[in-house]
């Protein structure tokens, strides 16, 4: 299913930004910033190809990268891993996925992810020859399942929600009913891309449980850990009965706002780690030299300056979503990360696939149709739902939602 008619088929990404150049349309699809990276990790990079640090590196990562994560995991989550035989560098998160499913999964083996879910992790398991399993997320009704983090309505009034904004949520039964004796792996993702959703405590104490209890491995995507807009991210290593069976998974791209440097890494008890290096040499073998020294200066900034970005991109998130809300789409207001997922149907527009084929071109604005992170293009009833990026500068946002108020 990766290639059609003898060509490689390009990701969902890559489709809607070309049609953002064919059109001159403005890009909030795919999710890269408008923001600079922090200076002193930009001028790292530069110092360090000046240095003549242009050659491999060492395959598992150089070693001040490596203690700097150490370091970062230490400092932030209280979790201790040792920089020699617990980490490992990888070219963005996306290889240090691509390994760790292809190191843990054997042909027939369970996965289980979220749906919507992030469209690499279909394309990764089916590589490797296993079973996706899906928990849906699901709208929040009153009454209903009630599992996401702290947003209940008072919460969700203080993150910036009006009555009638659309979330969703985990439902706990679904999650624990996806687990029987064939899960090898359970895939989470927070915070998680599409919808911004921080998982709750008990969500992943649920996820914990099941994993001990059917024996599974956990790997965790937690690549949009510092852009959080309300409480803190939780990285579900630090919960009980978690670290020994957790792979976790993050990557400098959108903390420091370099999504093109691709450094990622990986954090695992050694047995773990041990099985994912072997992969890893063979997908790459090492990771760009010299952004690992500036990824390093990164991760040591003082806290503030992680705390900037996820201010500046939460004036962001409300400026584009109050916007889109004017506009009559029904939108989410997402609790991190950066992306919206607006709902078109109230401008009588319920197939969001078709819709973002014709507005680059109708409205001259790009977005992505949910249904990329569903299943076979399924997304049920988030078929009338759009993901739009609002990590562009203030000047694109508003422009885009002229373009979309004139268009509607
Ligand atoms: N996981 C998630 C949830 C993502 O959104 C992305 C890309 N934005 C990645 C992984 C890939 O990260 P990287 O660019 O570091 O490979
Ligand atoms: N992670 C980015 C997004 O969700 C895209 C990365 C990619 O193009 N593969 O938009």
């Amino acid at each position: 299913g990766l290639m059609r008619n003898g060509q490689a088929l390009p990701t969902v990404f890559a489709r809607m930004s070309a049609l953002a150049l064919q059109h001159g349309a403005l890009n909030l699809g795919q999710g890269f910033p408008d923001d600079a990276p922090p200076a002193a990790v930009a001028e790292a990079a530069i110092e360090a190809i000046r240095q003549g640090r242009n050659q491999y590196p060492p395959g598992a990562g150089e070693a001040v990268l490596r203690e700097a994560i150490a370091a970062h995991q230490s400092h932030w989550y209280g979790l201790d891993w040792d920089p020699a035989t617990e980490v490992l560098v990888s070219t963005g998160a996306t290889e240090a996925l691509a390994a760790s499913i292809l190191a843990l999964v054997e042909p027939g083996d369970e996965v289980i992810t979220l749906e919507p879910f992030y469209d690499q992790y279909a394309a990764i398991i089916a590589l490797a020859g296993g079973v996706h399993r899906t928990v849906p997320l699901v709208p929040r009704s009153p009454g209903g399942p009630d599992t996401a983090a702290g947003t209940g309505t008072a919460a969700g009034t203080a993150a910036g929600r009006s009555d009638g904004d659309l979330e969703l949520v985990v439902d706990e039964q679904a999650l624990r009913a996806a687990f029987s004796e064939r899960t090898r792996v359970v895939l989470v993702n927070t915070p998680h891309n599409p919808t911004g959703l921080m998982l709750s405590e008990a969500t992943l104490r649920a996820v914990v449980e099941e994993a001990q209890r059917h024996d599974a491995l956990i790997v965790t995507d937690e690549v949009y850990e510092h852009l959080a807009f309300a409480g803190e991210h939780r990285p579900i290593a630090a919960l009980p009965g978690a670290r020994d069976r957790t792979i976790s998974i993050s990557s400098a791209g959108k903390t420091f706002s370099v999504t093109g440097w691709k450094i990622g890494w990986i954090t695992a008890r050694q047995e773990l780690l041990t099985a994912l290096t072997g992969v890893k040499q063979w997908l790459t073998y090492s990771s760009g030299a010299p952004f690992q020294p500036a990824v390093a200066a990164g991760l040591a900034l003082p806290d503030t300056a992680f705390a900037e970005l996820a201010a500046d991109l939460r004036a962001r998130r409300d400026l584009l979503t109050d916007g889109l809300r004017e506009i009559g789409f029904r939108v989410s207001v997402p609790e991190a990360g950066y992306f919206t997922v607006a709902d078109a149907g109230p401008l009588g527009e319920p197939d969001a696939d078709a819709l973002a084929e014709r507005l680059p071109q109708e409205a001259g604005v790009v977005a992505i149709p949910l249904t990329a992170f569903y299943r076979g293009g399924e997304a049920g009833e988030a078929n009338g739902f759009l993901r739009m990026a609002f990590c562009k500068d203030r000047a694109t946002l508003e422009q885009a939602l002229e373009k979309l108020d004139a268009w509607a």
